[in-house]
């Protein structure tokens, strides 16, 4: 089959190795990609938001399958104008996206369908928000209610901070997507995230991560988009899987089913461990990134057979087949990330590092120029290894991280730490 693969980031070259190796794939097409996904497809410069063109695009060179990577097109309903013009797409419905796309909608869900998660309440006015939150106490959370870019969520520690937040979110701070917040009760845990591959009625299990998510070692400075990952995560062990399936992905199935809207993609559930049980904190409606990339080289099954299978609702007769190693995966950010970044720096030695057994390096914001390959965003490289351990992995990781020769990048040094610890221990 043809396939056009959206989305320029890690997550989509990790997409496009896996996809490009399955017998099902004839030709890949990526819109827009990177240098990475080139290695694999032909990139294309399409217009995404231009559902138009990207359906013209699609007959013009017999596209039999659309897999969406990023949010932003899912919740723009890129999915549903694909099915109306009898393209197969990949990815929820716009109305099924709102699982990622309305943080109210989502709770107000988790309530209907008894779905744990932390106690919330809605406003849309910052002084009733402020009473509320003066009564509650601190720790508290204040969450944007649309897509802020991972930027979104406060967790305040006083009551000044929280009030702030309420300002700056309400007051327009984050535009439209800050029309409503969300305020909510502070969970203590530790975090972990959850892959589920849904067609609709079924849901299976498609691997475990943890990411790291501030900037610096030691889980120090601002947040970031991801500065690693790994997986799987230990932490979720097979009985607190088995949990999150009964508990919050089987119930979030049928009660999207119910509602009309069945959710057919990636339900990706970050999720809070707490003493008593796991919580759900927020939904994504597609694949991590970077957890991505670390969890399809551990896939051994075919991706896109699992992908297609979802999409024609056939996934009850379908089950994955995993690698038992572990992988890992270290971000190499462009120096001033996350803050604002020079780009057109050149990177070298990424085929040194390549020539390490299990190693793959999934570019995220690079540029080709010639023959060079130069910086072009804030998060450039993910340097994947696996290893019949983590700490196997994180040592191969790091090996492969000293062969790049880029003096204008970093990355976090301890990738893993959490999980090196309890293999120690
Ligand atoms: P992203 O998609 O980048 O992960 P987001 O903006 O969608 O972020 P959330 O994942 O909902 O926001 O929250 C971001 C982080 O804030 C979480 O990873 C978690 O560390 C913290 N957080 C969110 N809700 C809670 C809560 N109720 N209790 C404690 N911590 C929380």
């Amino acid at each position: 089959m043809n396939i056009l693969l959206i989305g320029s980031g890690g997550r989509e070259h990790a997409l496009a190795w896996s996809i490009s190796a399955s017998p099902l794939c004839d030709r890949l097409y990526i819109a827009p990609g990177n240098p990475g996904t080139a290695q694999h497809g032909e990139n294309v410069a399409l217009d995404v938001a231009d559902h138009a063109a990207v359906i013209d695009f699609c007959r013009a060179k017999s596209i039999n399958f659309v897999m969406v990577g990023p949010e932003a097109p899912l919740v723009a309903g890129l999915v549903d104008d694909l099915t109306a013009a009898g393209i197969k797409a990949f990815g929820p419905t716009r109305a099924a996206a709102r699982l990622e796309g309305s943080k109210a909608f989502t709770k107000d869900f988790c309530a209907e369908f008894e779905i744990p998660t932390a106690a919330y309440r809605r406003f849309t006015d910052a002084e009733t928000a402020k009473t509320y939150i003066r009564n509650f106490g601190v720790p508290i959370v204040i969450k944007a209610d649309g897509l802020a870019a991972g930027k979104g969520v406060v967790v305040a520690t006083s009551f000044e901070e929280a009030a702030a937040a309420v300002d700056m979110m309400l007051g327009g701070g984050f535009g439209e997507a800050g029309a409503e917040v969300v305020v909510e009760a502070f969970l203590e845990g530790e975090e972990a995230s959850f892959f589920a591959l849904c067609d609709g009625k079924t849901a299976i299990p498609l691997g475990t991560a943890q990411d790291h998510k501030r900037v610096h070692d030691g889980d120090q400075g601002p947040n970031t988009g991801g500065m690693g990952a790994y997986s799987p995560a230990t932490v979720l062990t097979a009985d607190i899987q088995a949990r999150v399936m009964r508990e919050i992905i089987e119930p979030t199935l049928a009660g999207m089913r119910a509602r009309g809207t069945p959710y057919t993609g990636i339900l990706y559930a970050g999720l809070m461990l707490t003493e008593s049980g796991p919580q759900l904190i927020e939904y994504n409606a597609r694949f991590g990134d970077p957890e991505t990339q670390v969890l399809l080289p551990r896939l051994k099954s075919d991706l896109l057979t699992a992908l297609v299978a979802a999409c024609d609702g056939v996934l009850d007769n379908m089950s994955l087949q995993w690698r038992s190693d572990t992988a890992l995966t270290v971000v190499m950010a462009a120096k001033g990330y996350p803050g604002p970044v020079e780009k057109g720096s050149e990177i070298r030695g990424i085929e040194a590092a390549e020539a390490l057994d299990d190693v793959i390096v999934f570019h995220a914001g690079t540029k080709r120029e010639g023959d060079r390959i130069v910086s072009n965003g804030g998060r450039v490289l993910n340097v994947t290894a696996l290893g019949p351990t983590i700490t196997a992995a994180q040592k191969r990781a790091y090996e492969a991280v000293s062969r790049i020769d880029w003096p204008e990048g970093f990355c976090r040094h301890d990738i893993g730490w959490r999980e090196v610890e309890r293999e120690r221990s």
